[in-house]
């Protein structure tokens, strides 16, 4: 399996493939490791596709903090009550905990970039799961060559700025550490590939611990996609779904277990998040919207509890007007969304949004034939909705034990949050600092 790491060295990929020399090399690798980062300016490609110059520094900053944020996919703020969670009970009990709002729309790619960024979706540019550019490019989760094109992705996400600052950082498959955004990526980094196993991913965030000091990351953000593909697939309340809770929790158990015995484990603050909750879909409250507008009027549709459509020039009009009275959900002109979602003036939004009611099915499928059925549950609603509501955790020497935070804490609230951690100049962003600072151990 590919491993990118800035530097370039193959010790990483040693380490995930030999599981059983694991031990005996990992002495060995890492100070191979150390010395080749240390020792080279990489002139090479990251991936198969970029190529640039990069210098995998040494950690310049002084710093005795450690911050791993792990986001558990569509966790929603109440799972904990719907199975056995030992370990998430556990950092309830040391560490702070809270709920956490997703931006609008409550979708996992615009999520996952406003925590990294500190941006709303519309500043950061990845304003759903797929858009199109003006000039009609499209992005989308799936497509491997839009996500990995630097030109979707404003702002500085935090792992830059660790970076510009002196800290080596690492992420694990989070959304936008897959590109070199500004020219930058983190120093070690990994191509989405669902394939590799949740422990072993905490196993290499460990590892990544372990790195000698001059070389290990002080900023680690790493991802698992339970429980969302569970809850979609059965529902929030089924048992599968109450599987991945229970699976998830052990892999946090896991890595506590295995953070605890490193000699940095009292400096390390580990911070668990999830990008939106999950709704269960009724599909007495479906809406074909193909009921209502001409495929030929429109450019581009992206369906779902956000949908979004860019209407052929001059067909603006006739197409919200006729989306204006539909049931079970509410069109607007972007510009006319509620100021409070916090989107609408990016030029890679849709003319026309429509805002699903909870638990609503919308579609399009002009030649339908039968009855629609896709997924049992889903999220991308309104972010104020009760059930989009995620978690957030946070236990280390930056905060309290059993301290729990009332109102829900805006997500975007993670990335001054770190740079308080660490001590780093933020960057512009939409988030505010006052709150993120409330959030720290007095
Ligand atoms: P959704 O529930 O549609 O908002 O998106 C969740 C899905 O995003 C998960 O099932 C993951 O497989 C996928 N995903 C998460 N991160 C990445 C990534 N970096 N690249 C590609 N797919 C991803
Ligand atoms: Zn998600
Ligand atoms: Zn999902």
């Amino acid at each position: 399996m590919p491993y990118f790491c800035s530097c370039g060295t193959k010790y990483n990929k040693i380490m995930m493939t030999k599981g059983t020399l694991y031990k005996a090399l990992l002495v060995a690798s890492l100070f191979l490791g150390a010395v080749s980062c240390s020792k080279h300016l990489v002139n090479k490609g990251i991936g198969d596709k970029v190529s640039e110059t990069i210098a995998c520094e040494r950690n310049t900053k002084q710093s005795d903090k450690y911050v791993v944020v792990l986001s558990m996919d569509g966790f929603r703020y109440d799972y904990q009550t719907l199975a056995q969670t030992p370990n998430l009970d556990q950092i309830d009990k040391e560490g702070l905990s809270g709920k956490f709002r997703p931006c609008y729309p409550s979708l996992t790619f615009p999520n996952h970039y406003s925590m990294a960024t500190g941006l709303y979706p519309n500043n950061h540019g990845i304003v759903g799961n797929t858009f199109w550019l003006p000039n009609g490019e499209r992005y989308k989760l799936g497509d491997r060559k839009s996500v990995e094109n630097p030109k979707f992705y404003f702002g500085e996400p935090i792992w830059n700025v660790a970076r510009k600052q002196g800290l080596c950082s690492a992420s694990y498959f989070w959304v936008g550490s897959e590109t070199a955004v500004g020219g930058l990526q983190p120093n070690i980094w990994k191509r989405y590939n669902p394939k590799d196993s949740f422990m072993s991913r905490a196993d290499s965030v460990i590892s990544w611990l372990n790195r000698p000091e001059d070389v290990r990351p002080h900023l680690i953000m790493w991802y698992l996609s339970e429980p969302d593909h569970s809850g979609h697939t059965y529902g929030p309340e089924a048992k599968e779904t109450r599987a991945s809770i229970e699976e998830v929790d052990a892999v946090v158990g896991h890595f506590r277990k295995e953070l605890a015995k490193l000699p940095i484990a009292g400096q390390v603050d580990f911070i668990l998040v999830s990008d939106h909750g999950m709704a269960q879909f009724d599909y007495n409250r479906s809406v074909n919207l193909a009921d209502y507008i001409k495929e030929e009027d429109i450019k581009h549709i992206a369906t779902g509890p956000f949908t979004h459509i860019y209407p052929k020039q001059g067909k603006e009009k006739v197409v919200y007007e006729s989306l204006k009275n539909i049931p079970n959900a509410k069109a607007y002109y972007k510009e006319d969304l509620p100021e409070r979602l916090h989107f609408g003036s990016s030029d890679r939004i849709g003319k026309i949004v429509v805002v699903a009611d909870l638990g609503a099915v919308l579609f399009f499928e002009p030649n339908l034939q039968g009855t629609y059925r896709h997924l049992t549950a889903g999220h991308g609603f309104d972010n104020k909705e009760e059930q989009m509501q995620a978690v957030f955790k946070a236990v280390g020497p930056s905060f309290e034990a059993g301290r729990i935070v009332k109102d829900a804490i805006p997500n975007i609230t993670l990335y001054p949050l770190i740079c308080n951690i660490l001590e780093l100049k933020a960057p512009k962003n939409d988030a505010d600092d006052k709150l993120a600072k409330s959030l720290l151990k007095k």
